[in-house]
């Protein structure tokens, strides 16, 4: 038996990694740069432990948007990004043809959720949502403990919110200005507040604003998906922590007496952070490499 090899391509860096039943054995990051350059270097990594401990499958988590439905005749190819370069980039094809193995791809935000599911702070939870907010917004949905997938996959980070009374910041999304990510993602709050984010004030009174648009995104979520659990990662969080309990807060204001199973005890658990940090990447696309290897029959 041979190992798996996991894929983890974010917007702003790879994270490659070798492993079996959720253990990374070894791990490699770098820059995303061009496709090709990206791609090669993954290729040759993989290549390298496929000479030593063999490769029976590779799971791929792939930023987005991507074409994750396996049938589709574009299947793997990432569809229009503002990331130069990537837009109708294959990435699941040259890593099919160079290894001959199966390979199954989904979503990064999928792939997080996966792992927080099988691993983390999803445990148990059949729905849930993997948010994550950072250099953008993106959110995984788990249904029955298995990525929801449609047309394409949701697109959560581009949910249009309603705004705070008085909030006239424009937002910051290329495409609909006020979006959630727009109005949440890192850059979006580091030109709101015209600073970096790590030096802005937690008592800085413009984060009312950004709470309610967290509690807005929430209330779309738990108004559309029902999710058992909601776990938000990513550098924003992280950076600003009070961010989080701040938007719960707000959850049954904006609710205004409908659904009211939705206490602060009830949010306090329903909302939460992830548990595995930098390794849910990783290991959701090695999740996924074991599910592609169960899918072919291995
Ligand atoms: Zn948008």
């Amino acid at each position: 038996m041979g190992k798996l090899a996991a894929i983890e391509l974010g917007g702003t860096k790879t994270i490659l990694a070798l492993g079996r039943d959720g253990h990374i054995d070894e791990r490699v990051e770098f820059p995303t740069t061009t496709p090709q350059e990206t791609i090669a270097r993954a290729i040759a990594t993989i290549n390298g432990w496929r000479d030593i401990h063999g490769i029976d499958a590779i799971g791929i988590a792939s930023f987005g948007p991507v074409r994750v439905s396996p049938t589709a005749p574009d299947s793997g190819t990432i569809l229009a990004t503002p990331k130069p370069g990537w837009s109708w980039t294959q990435v699941k094809a040259p890593f099919a043809s160079a290894f001959g193995c199966p390979v199954k791809l989904d979503t990064d935000v999928n792939g997080a959720a996966l792992a927080e599911h099988r691993h983390g702070n999803g445990r148990g939870c059949a729905s849930l949502v993997y948010l994550t907010i950072g250099t953008g917004l993106g959110g995984g949905v788990l249904l029955d403990g298995k990525p929801a997938q449609g047309l394409l996959h949701p697109e959560i980070g581009h949910l249009a919110l309603r705004r705070a009374p008085g909030d006239d910041f424009a937002g910051a999304c290329i495409f609909h200005q006020d979006c959630a990510e727009g109005l949440l993602s890192g850059p979006a709050l580091a030109a709101r507040f015209d600073m970096p984010l790590p030096d802005v004030l937690p008592t800085d009174p413009r984060w009312d604003f950004v709470a309610h648009d967290l509690a807005q995104l929430f209330v779309s979520l738990i108004l559309t998906v029902s999710p058992e659990r909601i776990i938000v990662g990513g550098g924003v969080t992280l950076r600003q922590p009070h961010l989080l309990d701040m938007a719960k807060s707000r959850v049954p204001g904006i609710l205004n007496g409908y659904l009211p199973d939705y206490t602060d005890e009830l949010l306090s658990h329903l909302i939460t952070t992830p548990r595995l940090g930098n390794d849910a990447g990783p290991v959701g696309a090695l999740i996924l490499a074991e599910q592609a290897l169960e899918e072919a029959g291995g």
